[in-house]
């Protein structure tokens, strides 16, 4: 019978009805299912370990030759020792132990080279392994596979089984991908990848394979997702005409970055099409974003509609009014801020303006826009630091008055916004330099000994009439003190009455009135406030560039995204800044955390670091619903080769809308299975 992707396992050569069975609990029934079974790692055997430096307590390899064999010794029922010996090209023995391995042991034969796998154990003079796999040298001359197992399989029955698949289906792959995509993404063609992910005889080609297939699963996706977004076919709210933003542009106090035109271009580029515009924006902190904004928001006044812009925080919220006040006010755009602590009267006449279409742009905080504002000619929905917000907060937004288009603004690069960009189906607008003359933040980590120390560094900076932040984590005054911290307004309290009676200090907190901190804010910002003592309340968005110092207390009380959007606190404007971590802790996560900071300052570094730390399971684990399970992406770390997809995806449809043509014909089921997966349609 000739072997078809639909033929069942359990007629494949060395396959019966038992193991078929083993193989059906992994989910396999067929032999295209088989071959689509990709290992799990590989174990490297070309790069053998002489025996004398194969590290004791690590996995290594190891060739030798067979000496002898001790007879089997049963230990008690169901459990035989085997003890064989052997010695490596430099004489070095090895003694080796197998357990219910009848099969394996009986095949080694004295005087043979053998390659061995496992756990080292011994001596310098004399190694032990363990339950080793072993290999012939025929066998050992290709990376070996790995496969996800379950009890009763070996990785070697499995790859066995693969390999008979392989050998019927291997010319009866076809190739899915366009091969115009194939060459501008340097994708190995699909029946190169299938063998070479099974049995590469290099790491090189097993790379080159699973490039390729990642690929192909987000290209797949992509297109899946742009068949359901296209089904929708929404038209925006209000239709903008194009507009010319370069008075305003010339009016800003510096020359707008590369990057952050491009944004601007991808961004009125929506806002002048028909569908409603979705949105992200990403770039680190203190890359620029806000004034990106500003840009969209002038484009909708040209064209007499309005804008809100929503911060997670009401000192974010004032800020950004204030500096939208100064940036657009010039141009006649009226602008007005709208928070929970806006006083009633004024919150009507807020709101009555909106109405009437008296008020262009309104800045406020998430809850209030949610609750009952009216809008005559909204336009523009923009939401920053988007990573603050649940996704059902966003989705409320973008259905008032019809469909606004939305922009997003994220400092976060993964995974939450990688998330969102799936779901919310998001476009992506990258601010990927920062502007001119900015020099990274010098951090150090430091202990309490160093304190005073510290202390003088910064008073050296004030008195050269710079700011700088001293971060406490989250003991609020009132607060029970649990683990030795003390209070912000503790702290403060201390450092003006000792170390900073010289300078004026300020305090920032969760608990004050918003009035207060908004207040606090100003005064910082206008350089009435030395040294301002705050919590995390200061973590999003703050900007004050004056401010060149922030030394961070108990510093391992923070996960690496927090450290690192509090440290984008100083770092923006052209002076060198610092970031100071003051720690005792010798905690290893702690540690490593830490010494994250000190090494690198990009936003990008820190997300991955910080990936690597949690595990991947943190982030994209069962909560991914409405996704499929990848057989080799991860969203997480593939994301150069998910925005490669994406833009052969874009460009695919742009040529063939429905992958109606005959060449797209393998290209278009591919997509419509992974709709079924997904669990959509096109309508
Ligand atoms: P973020 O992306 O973190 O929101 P901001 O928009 O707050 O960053 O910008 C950080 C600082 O950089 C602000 O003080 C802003 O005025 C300044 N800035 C923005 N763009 C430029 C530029 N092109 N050249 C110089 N300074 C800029
Ligand atoms: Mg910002």
């Amino acid at each position: 019978m000739a072997v078809g992707f639909e033929t069942d396992i359990q007629y494949l050569k060395g396959i019966g009805e038992k193991r078929a069975q083993l193989f059906r609990k992994l989910g396999i029934t067929t032999a295209g299912e088989l071959i689509a079974h990709y290992p799990r790692e590989y174990i490297d055997l070309t790069q053998p370990t002489p025996a004398a430096a194969a590290p004791v307590g690590q996995q290594a390899a190891i060739r030798a030759t067979v000496t002898g064999k001790s007879g089997e010794q049963r230990i008690r029922k169901g459990l035989s020792v085997f003890k064989v010996q052997a010695v490596d090209e430099e004489g070095i023995r090895l003694s080796i132990t197998f357990f219910n391995a009848k099969f394996t042991v009986d095949k080694l034969q004295a005087g043979q080279e053998y390659l061995f796998y496992g756990q080292v154990g011994g001596t310098l003079l004399k190694k032990e392994l363990s339950a080793p796999l072993v290999f012939t040298l025929q066998e050992a001359q290709e990376l070996i596979p790995v496969y996800p197992l379950t009890a009763g399989l070996t990785s070697r029955m499995v790859a066995g089984a693969v390999r008979q698949a392989l050998g019927a289906l291997l010319e009866q792959v076809q190739e899915p991908l366009p091969s115009a995509i194939r060459v501008q993404h340097n994708l190995c063609h699909l029946q190169y990848a299938v063998e070479n992910i099974h049995f590469p005889a290099q790491r090189q080609n097993m790379l080159l394979a699973r490039r390729r297939l990642i690929f192909q699963e987000l290209f797949t996706l992509t297109l899946a997702l742009s068949a359901v977004r296209s089904t929708k076919g929404m038209e925006a709210a209000v239709r903008l005409a194009p507009a010319d933003l370069s008075d305003f542009i010339a009016s800003l106090p510096f020359p707008l970055t590369g990057a952050q035109l491009r944004a601007v271009g991808e961004i009125t580029a929506d806002l002048a099409g028909p569908a409603p515009m979705n949105r992200l924006l990403q770039g680190d902190v203190g890359s620029g974003k806000t004034v990106v904004a500003a840009c969209a928001c002038v484009f909708a006044a040209k064209n007499a509609a309005q804008a809100a812009l929503m911060a997670p925080t009401e000192i974010l919220a004032a800020q950004h009014h204030q500096t939208m006040q100064k940036l657009l006010g010039p141009f006649g755009i009226r602008t007005a801020l709208l928070t929970g602590s806006t006083k009633a009267a004024e919150k009507r006449r807020i709101k009555e303006q909106l109405a009437a279409g008296e008020i262009d742009l309104v800045v406020g905080t998430h809850a209030l826009l949610s609750s009952g504002t009216e809008f005559a000619r909204l336009a523009l929905v923009i939401t920053d630091e988007q990573h603050r917000f649940g996704v059902g907060q966003r989705i409320a937004l973008g259905q008032k008055g019809g469909a606004p288009h939305t922009l997003v603004m994220s400092a976060t690069p993964i995974p939450r916004t990688l998330a969102l960009m799936i779901y919310g189906d998001l476009d992506l607008s990258v601010i990927d330099t920062m502007p001119v003359g900015r020099l990274p933040v010098k951090t150090y980590a430091i202990d309490s000994a160093k304190r005073q120390r510290a202390f003088g560094f910064i008073q050296k900076h004030l008195d050269a009439g710079y700011q700088a932040y001293i971060v406490c984590p989250l003991v609020e005054p009132g607060e029970q003190d649990t683990a030795g911290l003390i209070s912000a307004a503790d702290y403060a309290r201390q450092l003006q009455e000792k170390e900073f009676s010289a300078y004026r200090v300020g305090l920032l907190h969760g608990r004050m009135k918003a009035a207060e901190k908004e207040e606090t804010m100003l005064r910082f910002k206008n350089g009435e406030i030395d040294l301002l003592v705050a919590t995390t309340v200061i973590e999003v968005g703050v900007d004050v560039p004056g401010a060149v110092i922030m030394l961070i207390e108990n510093a391992e009380r923070f996960g690496l995204s927090q450290l690192h959007q509090l440290r984008g606190r100083v770092g923006r404007g052209n002076v060198q800044s610092y970031c100071i971590l003051l720690s005792d802790s010798k905690g290893l996560d702690a540690r490593a955390r830490l010494n994250t900071m000190c090494r690198t300052t990009s936003g990008f570094a820190v997300a991955e670091e910080d990936l690597r730390l949690r595990g991947p399971g943190d982030f994209f684990g069962q909560r991914q619903h409405g996704l499929p399970q990848f057989a080799l992406a991860d969203l997480s770390t593939d994301v150069a080769l998910l925005e490669s997809a994406r833009t052969a995806a874009e460009e695919l449809l742009t040529a063939d809308p429905g992958l109606a043509l005959p060449e797209h014909r393998l290209l278009r089921e591919q997509v419509e299975q992974m709709l079924r997966a997904i669990g959509s349609r096109p309508n």
